[in-house]
């Protein structure tokens, strides 16, 4: 394992051992299942006047999807949905293994891009991501499967 590789790791496990936003407050939410993984989560968002004031997360899962709950909450935090639908397509593309640029803008989910070698787990780095992509599109539900 490399310095970058590890560095990495231990973001993840320090999100997925201290989640930030975890707990939901009653706002539109999106509640996934991956049965290929036993992840399940609910994602959360409070949007006004096109700003996400907060995304919020509870559920249980491998450590990718519940870290990458955690950091999707900080990644967006006050930015405009268009923006945040942008950095999700950007993540989106960086876990397909595509090029991408200003890759700067995905932050700590950067350390996700090793998941690219593993489609397997692909959906644990992006369920909590194609969730919030759906609340900002105006979608909630109860339960659906990932
Ligand atoms: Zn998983």
């Amino acid at each position: 394992m490399n310095n970058l590789e590890n560095l990495y790791r231990q973001v993840i496990m320090d999100h997925y051992k201290n989640p930030r936003n975890k707990g939901l407050k009653g706002f539109k939410k999106i509640h996934y299942k991956n049965p290929s993984c036993g992840d399940d989560i609910t994602i959360e968002a409070n949007i006004e006047e096109g700003i996400i004031k907060e995304v919020n997360h509870q559920g249980v899962g491998c450590s990718i999807c519940c870290s990458s709950a955690s950091v999707l909450s900080e990644l967006v935090k006050e930015k405009s949905t268009d923006d945040a639908l942008r950095i999700i397509d950007k993540y989106y593309k960086m876990l397909l293994g595509e090029k991408i640029e200003d890759e700067e803008e995905l932050d700590e989910a950067l350390v996700y891009q090793g998941v690219s070698k593993f489609p397997a787990r692909i959906k644990c780095a992006t369920i909590a991501f194609k969730a919030l992509e759906q609340l900002i599109k105006g979608e909630e539900n109860e339960e659906r499967e990932y």
